[in-house]
């Protein structure tokens, strides 16, 4: 289980500025659980799109959107819908933006803050992966994670040490900047490079002090 929260409208709204067309993506899976992208939340989100003059251009709930293949098969029947749309609202944890990212060509924004829980919780089918920074940043690294992509976790772009696309850390793996650089260039959204991200809020980064004092997290532990 990944639990997710969904971000403040007025931050999503920002996400959209200069866009009208939106297609509005939700997960059955974990975000159906969390009360923050299933078929209620896909409901309620498409009116308030509507209230802020947004064109919803279509919507579809798919079980498991960090599933690769089932977000493809998913959307395979509203092809028009996606084309139509501007951009892609995705509704559930920072695993699932990134394979919806990964899967479709169209700008992908997310919906949502992983929280975090402290602990491995399942298992992850894809390659994509989340560190439950519970901030998510995926609306400017083109849906590619910053904190896992990159070996530095760095949130404000390369650290210029990267030789032939690899990472100077770790040369078996590709340099995470370079990889969002690629995906921005290709869904044309260099722009968001220039934009000053504030430092991580490193609390977020940690459990919750509730669920700290729980005798299942003790447990776990
Ligand atoms: S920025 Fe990365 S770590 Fe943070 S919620 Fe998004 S995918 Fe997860
Ligand atoms: S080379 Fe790339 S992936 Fe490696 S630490 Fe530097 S920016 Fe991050």
């Amino acid at each position: 289980m990944i639990l997710s929260e969904q971000k403040p409208f007025e931050e999503i709204l920002g996400y959209l500025e200069g866009e009208k067309n939106i297609f509005v993506l939700g997960c059955d899976g974990c975000a159906q659980s969390s009360g923050s992208g299933g078929p209620v939340q896909v409901e309620e989100m498409k009116k308030k799109l509507a209230g802020a003059g947004k064109k919803v251009t279509g919507a579809k709930v798919i079980s498991f959107l960090c599933e690769k293949a089932l977000v493809k098969t998913g959307l395979r029947g509203r092809v028009d819908e996606v084309a139509a749309a501007d951009s892609i609202l995705v509704m559930t944890c920072g695993l699932g933006v990134q394979a919806v990212a990964a899967s479709v060509n169209k700008v992908c924004h997310p919906a949502c803050n992983t929280i975090n829980l402290g602990g491995s919780r399942g298992e992850w089918p894809g390659s994509e992966r989340c560190k439950e920074c519970g901030q998510c940043l995926l609306d400017y690294t083109g849906g590619i994670c910053p904190l896992t992509a990159c070996t530095k976790s760095l949130i404000s772009g390369a650290c210029g040490g990267a030789n032939k696309g690899k990472c100077e850390v770790s040369p078996d793996r590709d340099c995470g900047w370079e990889l969002i650089y690629n995906r921005l260039k290709s869904k044309g959204q260099l722009g968001k490079l220039k934009v000053f991200l504030n430092p991580l809020d490193h609390a977020k980064l940690m459990p919750r002090p509730a669920m700290m004092s729980t005798s299942r997290y003790a447990l776990e532990q």
